[in-house]
């Protein structure tokens, strides 16, 4: 007998985390400067965050092969404890958060200056820095003229 599709089967998806993290990352085994299992498992885990491991493993990311795999995989699953491609859950929600904020900061600098407003006087108007106003004034121009 066939399986009836339902809502959920569509909802389910997008709702799990997107795919698995790349099974033969150099994490998998014992790497690096981390002299046993258990230690570099709970760095890994998320339930460790001693600067010094977690600059051990972030060591062991940076010559890991499936780096790239596992950013892209740490970024769309929005896994929240992970020590992923050389980055904390948290650093990746720091990074998360201020992307929304760069881009709601260009969002009101490029109407601004559509609006014949200099980078002074909107740097004076909204608080924003003088010099990530003109940066995103830059970066604005070079994404009209690309
Ligand atoms: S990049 Fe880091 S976390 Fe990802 S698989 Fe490799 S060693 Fe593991």
């Amino acid at each position: 007998m066939q399986a009836q599709s339902t809502a959920l089967d569509t909802l389910y998806p997008p709702l799990t985390a997107v795919g698995t993290p790349p099974p033969s990352g150099s994490c998998a085994r014992l790497a690096g400067d981390f002299t046993d299992q258990a230690t570099q498992q709970a760095v890994f885990d998320g339930d460790v965050d001693a600067p010094a491991l977690v600059a051990a493993a972030r060591r062991v990311c940076a010559t890991c092969p499936v780096l790239r795999e596992c950013r892209t995989y740490a970024e769309d699953s929005l896994d929240q404890f992970t020590f992923l491609a050389g980055r904390s859950a948290e650093e990746r929600a720091t990074g998360r958060r201020r992307a929304t904020t760069t881009q709601h900061r260009r969002t009101i600098v490029g109407r601004m200056r559509a609006a014949g407003i200099s980078s002074k006087e909107i740097s004076f108007y909204t608080s924003y820095p003088l010099r990530s106003v003109e940066g995103d004034a830059a970066h604005l121009a070079t994404a009209k003229a690309g």
